[in-house]
């Protein structure tokens, strides 16, 4: 017998046949003895949806309710999951995050679990009951619902299954596992038999949206080994754990591709001591996330300062900035038009030649490169949104990634 926690994505628990689907493979796991606790997402497109309808009432809605309304794609899979279970003779409980003890912080629509009172769900465990837990929510200590940030159901399975130590934490979804590239984009990507924290979160961060980026953070900070598989059929997946010595073989293990991104141009800016301090302390206390900053050298007293940060926060990045920019001079453009493309891998530290090989690739195709950035184990760089899925297939044909 073992404590598995299961997480079921949006496309597995898509419509009624599939929750009933998924309600006969946790029937399964249980009928074996094993106890089980399940995380459901919202259904597919349900959480897009929530978000468009109150972008049409608010332009930029309180955040506050912003989380209110999306916790409610997850209530309703919660109790149709568990329905679904009882249906078929399987003793099944759901609960909301609050109810499962998911305490956050307070920073609405991408909150940080603080901690998880799991005495509650130990006692239903213990009656015998599988647990249905809403993903991608929380309670902060105000009592208010908060929301973990997109595709966070993720986390709340990893932090579940740390929390209550589960034997087996496995995270269904539509795809086999972990593959090379999005295989929708790339088709000769490969199924990937295991990966390593570090280049999962790598991965993750700059675009594989197979798994949430804070989930593998968490999963990395605790250890919580898990596996990437299919609701679907039952092929084993990719198994994600703690680096080993011979995974440094493999220079470059993966490929992503983040279209989520803009450029931020912060031109003609004071040359002086302070100036950047000014724009990235504004950035950070409005909770934004930079990346890839780039600073030309100053000329005539003047600089330019580019960075990347996620699109969705680019109306923010301009409110934020307006201010800063009476203080220090200068202008801001904006660009979304753009992509970010990186290979992955922790062979990199050891391995030579990457980035020669990568930027040669994209320039026999013709793709400009706008911004690089590198760090051990990546090599990420900015091209033209139009040109991000030839990028990505080039990079993988030239890592020979089809035949790991
Ligand atoms: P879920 O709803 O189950 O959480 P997601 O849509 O969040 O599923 O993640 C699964 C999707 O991630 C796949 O359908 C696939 O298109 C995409 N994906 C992107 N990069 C990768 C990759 N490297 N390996 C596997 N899937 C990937
Ligand atoms: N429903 C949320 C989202 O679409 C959380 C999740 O699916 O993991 O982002
Ligand atoms: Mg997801």
């Amino acid at each position: 017998m073992a404590r598995i926690v299961q997480k079921y994505g949006g496309t597995s628990v898509g419509d009624v046949d599939r929750i009933k689907n998924v309600a006969a493979r946790i029937k399964a796991f249980r009928a074996a003895g094993n106890e089980v606790v399940v995380v459901v997402s919202a259904r597919s497109g349900v959480t897009n949806e929530l978000i468009a309808r109150a972008k049409s009432i608010h332009p930029n809605p309180p955040e506050r309710e912003m989380d209110q309304l999306l916790s409610i794609g997850e209530q309703e899979t919660i109790a149709l999951t568990a329905m679904a279970l009882e249906a078929i003779g399987v003793d099944a409980v759901s609960y909301t995050g609050a109810q499962a003890g998911i305490f956050t912080d307070k920073v609405h629509t991408k909150a940080k679990i603080k901690t998880i009172d799991a005495k509650p769900l130990e006692k239903d465990l213990s009656a015998g009951k599988v647990i249905i837990v809403a993903g991608f929510q929380g309670i902060n200590e105000e009592g208010h619902i908060t929301t973990l940030g997109r595709g966070g159901s993720d986390l709340t399975a990893i932090a579940l299954a740390a929390a209550i130590k589960a034997d087996k934490c496995e995270i269904y979804t539509d795809v086999d596992g972990v593959y090379t590239a999005d295989p929708r984009v790339v088709q000769d990507a490969r199924k990937l038999n295991e990966i390593s924290y570090d280049e999962m979160l790598e991965l993750a961060s700059l675009g594989s949206k197979v798994m949430q980026t804070r989930s593998v953070e968490f999963a990395s900070k605790y250890n919580v080994v898990f596996e990437v598989r299919s609701s679907f059929n039952n092929n084993p997946g990719t198994i994600v754990k703690q680096e080993v010595a011979y995974m440094e073989k493999v220079v470059v293990r993966g490929v992503a591709v983040d279209k989520d991104q803009a450029k931020v141009v912060v031109s003609n800016i004071a040359d002086k001591p302070g100036t950047a301090a000014k724009v990235f302390r504004a950035l950070a206390e409005a909770n934004i996330n930079v990346d890839m900053i780039v600073q030309n050298v100053g000329r005539d007293g003047v600089a330019n300062l580019t960075f990347t940060v996620p699109q969705t926060e680019i109306g923010k990045v301009e409110r934020t900035l307006a201010p800063v920019l009476k203080d220090i001079g200068g202008s801001v453009t904006l660009d979304d038009q753009i992509a970010k493309l990186s290979v992955v891998g922790v062979g990199m530290r050891t391995h030579s030649g990457v980035a020669s090989t990568l930027f040669s690739a994209l320039a026999g195709a013709g793709i400009n490169l706008e911004l690089i950035s590198t760090s051990e184990i990546k090599i990420s760089v900015v091209i033209a949104k139009s040109k991000a899925d030839e990028a990505a297939r080039v990079a993988h044909k030239a890592f020979e990634l089809e035949k790991l």
